[in-house]
């Protein structure tokens, strides 16, 4: 074997696609190379879609093209070469035996375990790799565990107002721009009856000979995989990132505030246009193709050019500099515990046509199967359809968890477990959110058209006809009483279940009990 001595080994995983990361600080072309690999064992860990895995392996081969263009020796270990080992840990030990780095360093990964793997790996090659910050967020590690010391309770809210005062975005000194800081209720509009009008679609970026040759190799390697590749067509590159993102505050920005929770389904129309008002950002925010600063910066001009209303800018940023910044914050805080929590002691299966759609509840046949085909929902189908299904019937949630995290090609760790665990099924116990996000089928009827397909009828509890999302709403209400009643924001919906008879309480219950033993027979 051949042995190249190198000063600097530069570890680039799948989400580190930026050449202005710190692992690149003092980077010499001359005397340092870059690694990357792509590996199946990430593909399979968990059940990964096949939108996911073309997502990463298409930006990745567009890095090291970018990478060479720049002069820089890049050790790229491809899916279909020979010899390649499987997972990261071999690929990394014999990269380290080829190359013999006198330094190995790379940003903090977005994934705990992955972290430990790399450290275990150079451990038992007696090295140690250098992990440095992750320069791509607004909010450091160690900024988010000042916030949280001494605070009995975390809530997204004050940490978001810390980070308006601390960046001054959307300030008018030392007031929020508006006399507001958030204009959250200005933004849960649905679309009526008429629908959501001609949304513009969104910028395109059709697969080039590079996103084509990963395409088949998806198509090939992973064949039993969920999903499919029809509609790929996600920006890769830095340059298609900018683009996507320009199109987005041209045509979409205005209207985002105020349709952000809205759903619509318009027969098979809907495959056209699944990001309705939505920006499809998340995927090249999450793998650094786009940095967050510049997309804040443009949709707060936006709205001070007068071309975006405040609620608008204020209510993208929020997601951006508010909760994107957030759900890091709790990820790296309170991992690796945070992976086990189950505070409503959830065992349930998951359905097992979460990985087809096949289903006859249409919300969720039309939620999943969009999720498969495309490989994204906006965020309140994620929160109110599948996640609130799920939390109703009382799935574990780390199975949640693992299919969240294998189906959105924005999905990585940092990101998706605080939003499944703890926003979506109140695993943490309310660590996340301050009540848990429940509702009947009739939330799903006032904020989507779903329910007028629908075999089921959402203002029914019980009965032949009665919606599932409703029966098993009151049913988790009865199931955690106790636990819910130490809730203040919890009591109007507790008010409204004394309401209900000893009569209907069981007929709810029973019907219930019936729905997942029908669910879990097809698990
Ligand atoms: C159960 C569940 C799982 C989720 N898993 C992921 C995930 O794996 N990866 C991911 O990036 N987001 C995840 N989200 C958050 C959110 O749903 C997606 O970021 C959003 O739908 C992506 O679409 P978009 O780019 O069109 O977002 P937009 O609606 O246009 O929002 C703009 C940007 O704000 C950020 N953002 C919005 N909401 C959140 C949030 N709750 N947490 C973090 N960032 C947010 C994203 O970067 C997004 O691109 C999840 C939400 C839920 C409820
Ligand atoms: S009736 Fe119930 S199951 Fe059917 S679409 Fe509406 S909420 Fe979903």
């Amino acid at each position: 074997m051949r042995k190249n001595k190198l000063r600097r080994l530069v570890l680039v995983l799948g989400d580190q696609l930026d050449d202005q990361s710190s692992a690149f600080d003092d980077f010499n072309p001359e005397t340092d190379a870059v690694w990357m690999a792509e590996v199946s064992g990430e593909s399979t860990r968990v059940w990964s879609s096949k939108p996911r895995i073309a997502m990463f392996l298409a930006a990745m081969r567009h890095f090291r093209e970018h990478l060479h263009r720049r002069g820089y020796t890049v050790h790229y270990r491809q899916l279909d070469d020979p010899a390649n080992r499987g997972s990261l840990v071999a690929e990394l030990q014999h990269a380290i035996v080829e190359h013999q780095p006198n330094e190995i360093v790379c940003v903090e990964p977005g994934e705990w375990s992955v972290r430990e793997e790399l450290q275990r790996a150079a451990g038992k090659m007696k090295r140690e790799i250098e992990f440095r910050e992750d320069r791509h967020f607004l909010c450091s590690r160690a900024e988010f565990a000042a916030h949280v010391k001494g605070r009995k309770q975390l809530r997204m809210e004050f940490f978001y107002r810390e980070m308006r005062r601390k960046t001054g975005v959307l300030m008018n000194g030392t007031e929020p721009e508006g006399g507001a800081w958030n204009f959250d209720a200005d933004n849960r509009e649905s679309f009526g009856k008429s629908g959501p009008g001609d949304v513009t679609s969104p910028a395109s970026f059709p697969p080039d000979d590079i996103t084509r040759e990963v395409l088949a190799l998806v198509q090939t390697h992973f064949p039993k995989h969920p999903g499919q590749l029809t509609h790929f067509d996600w920006p890769l590159t830095p340059a298609q990132a900018r683009e996507a993102f320009h199109d987005f505050i041209e045509h979409r920005l205005p209207n985002f505030g105020r349709y952000q929770d809205a759903m619509w389904s318009a027969d098979g129309e809907l495959m056209a246009r699944p990001y309705l008002y939505h920006s499809r950002l998340s995927a090249a925010m999450n793998l650094k193709l786009l940095d967050p600063r510049e997309v804040i910066a443009a949709a707060e001009q936006a709205y001070r050019s007068g071309r975006v209303p405040l609620a608008s800018a204020e209510g993208f940023i929020r997601q951006i500099l508010g909760w994107r910044e957030y759900v890091r914050g709790i990820y790296w805080h309170f991992m690796p515990g945070y992976l086990e929590r189950n505070a409503l002691n959830a065992t349930e299966p998951l359905p097992r046509f979460y990985w087809t759609g096949h289903t006859d509840l249409q919300c969720l046949r039309e939620s999943i199967r969009q999720t498969l085909d495309y490989g994204y929902a906006h965020h309140i189908q994620r929160l109110m359809v599948t996640g609130l299904f799920a939390l109703l019937v009382g799935v574990n949630p780390r199975l949640v968890h693992e299919w969240y995290l294998a189906v959105y090609v924005d999905a990585i760790e940092w990101v998706e477990l605080p939003n499944t665990l703890g926003m979506s099924q109140h695993g943490d116990g309310g660590l996340m959110a301050s009540k848990p996000y429940v509702a009947s089928g009739k939330y799903i009827q006032r904020m989507s058209n779903y329910c007028t397909g629908c075999r089921y009828d959402p203002a029914k509890a019980t009965g032949e006809r009665a919606c599932p999302f409703t029966t098993l709403y009151w049913d988790f209400l009865l199931r955690h009483e106790t636990f819910l009643s130490k809730n203040q924001r919890m009591s109007m919906q507790l008010r409204n279940l004394a309401r209900l008879s000893p009569a209907q309480r069981k007929e709810i219950q029973k019907h219930a009990t019936d729905w997942r033993t029908r669910l879990s027979a097809v698990s």
